[in-house]
């Protein structure tokens, strides 16, 4: 059994669905399951109308579900002429229909819950994998549509909701698999899911990578496959460095820091699961199904810099408390209280009497820099960015980390950590200067420029 992740660009057009398609069918043998995404920018597209909606802006909410409908209904027709395009056209304008109607309460509540935006954000994998499953069966895959709120079961955290893995396992024996033994390909939205009751859930934007690996490894399968629009994991986010190349082998714990810090082409939860079990991931392009991707597995070579990632859109809290000196349990405090408004730290770094740490989701940070304040004064920073320089060697590499040191230049340098495995040298800048830094390190350790 191998999984087969579409990405929302690797479905977004009636071309993009028959390379899908023959993908998918080069595997028959191998018992694959489908996970694909919404069409290419549809989940944006319902949190508009959801946000708008309950903003009381009901027209322009209107006015995109009118466009969703045409999208997919023109993507619909393209890839499913005659009785059985009008059938599935029918069903994905119920759809649409649901989503006005959702648009209507929301204006009238003029409020919107986590809860009621993972329900008008789910249409788009729904209506996705409904049209999916229909044009594969159409171009002779034998496919068989599940829906995923029966198979991916969550926490009710909503918009971020947790999978319940034993829960998962159980779904996917009694869903998924009877389908595979019967040579049929389950094809299955990615992102969304429900609680046990059967709410409506997500996993976070980007999820459904995330989705294909649970499902990977609930079934134990042999790969997963994550079909994406670029040649594979790259030594650098190819829209900010062009001439950044495509890695063959990158380990999972690589991988899974390059996620984490940026690399977007994978969703940072993808690797827990799959790294457990040793199912190796791998990341390749659907327009370009003969190349090799790379592969994401135990054994790749040690190098002291496999991949630069960066992101903006970081903020830095720093709390500084002279209660900290000798004292036991400040930090202990201190990372309860981010636990309990459940906001993950990325990077810290601590001195005698403080503490520094950067959050990536400043939504909810006003409580806790409420709480935080009990313990010492709080400084936040917005707008700062990090670039980590990943490589399973790094640390063992004094030269790689001195050339990196050298490479930050006029770039103000706000915190700088080398993880604890020693495979990452993070390093926070000003949200503005993450691009350039990421280009000058690329040139350094990939680009022959020294
Ligand atoms: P999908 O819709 O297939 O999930 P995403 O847009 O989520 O695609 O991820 C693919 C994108 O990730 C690429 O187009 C690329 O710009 C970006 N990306 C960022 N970092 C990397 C990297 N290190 N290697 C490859 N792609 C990267
Ligand atoms: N459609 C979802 C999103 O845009 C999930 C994904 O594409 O992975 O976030
Ligand atoms: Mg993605």
């Amino acid at each position: 059994m191998i999984v087969c992740k579409f990405g929302g660009t690797s479905i977004g057009d009636a071309d993009a669905i028959r390379r899908a398609a023959d993908i998918v069918r080069s595997r028959l043998s191998q018992g694959p399951i489908a996970v694909v995404s919404a069409l290419g920018g549809s989940t944006n597209v319902l949190i508009d109308i959801a946000e708008q909606a309950a903003r009381g802006q009901l027209i322009g909410a209107m006015s995109h579900v009118e466009s969703v409908r045409d999208r997919h209904l023109v993507v619909a027709g393209n890839v499913l002429p005659g009785p059985e395009g009008d059938e599935i056209a029918l069903e994905l304008s119920a759809l649409c229909d649901e989503i006005g109607a959702l648009a209507e309460a929301l204006s009238t509540l003029g409020h919107l819950t986590p809860r009621s935006l993972d329900t008008v954000a789910s249409f788009g994998e729904r209506m996705s994998s409904l049209l999916i499953a229909a044009a594969f069966n159409a171009m002779g895959v034998p496919a068989q549509l599940v829906d995923a709120r029966r198979v991916m079961i969550t926490d009710a955290q909503h918009t971020r909701a947790e999978p319940l893995t034993d829960a998962i396992a159980e779904a996917a024996r009694v869903h998924l698999a009877p389908l595979v033994r019967d040579q049929k390909v389950p094809v299955m939205g990615g992102y969304i899911g429900a609680t046990a009751g059967g709410i409506t859930t997500t996993l976070g934007r980007g999820g459904s990578d995330y989705s294909a690996s649970l499902v990977g490894a609930a079934l134990q399968a042999e790969a997963i496959e994550i079909w994406t629009d670029v040649d594979g994991m790259m030594t650098a986010d190819p829209r900010v460095v062009p001439s950044a190349k495509t890695i063959e082998t990158v380990a999972f714990e690589e991988a899974s820091e390059l996620a984490s810090f940026g690399a977007k082409v994978l969703h940072p939860f993808t690797i827990a699961p799959a790294v457990r079990l040793g199912i190796p991931v791998r990341v390749l392009n659907s327009r370009r199904p003969e190349g090799t991707g790379t592969s994401i597995t135990f054994d790749a070579p040690r190098r002291p810099v496999t991949a630069i990632a960066g992101k903006s859109n970081v903020t830095l809290v720093k709390v500084r408390s002279p209660r900290m000196l000798l004292t036991e349990g400040f930090l202990r405090e201190l990372f309860a209280i981010f636990e309990r408004h459940k906001m993950s730290v990325d990077v810290v770094s601590t001195s005698e009497v403080s503490v520094s740490v950067t959050v990536d989701d400043a939504a909810r940070l006003e409580e806790t820099i409420g709480d935080l304040r009990q313990l010492g004064d709080v400084a936040v920073e917005q707008n700062r960015g990090i670039v980590a320089l990943v490589g399973a060697a790094l640390s063992e590499s004094s030269g790689a980390m001195s050339r990196a040191l050298a490479c930050i230049g006029a770039a103000r340098l706000h915190m700088l950590s080398l993880s604890a495995t020693g495979i990452n040298l993070t390093m926070v800048v000003d949200g503005d200067e993450v691009d350039a830094l990421l280009r000058r390190l690329h040139a350094e350790f990939f680009e022959g420029k020294r």
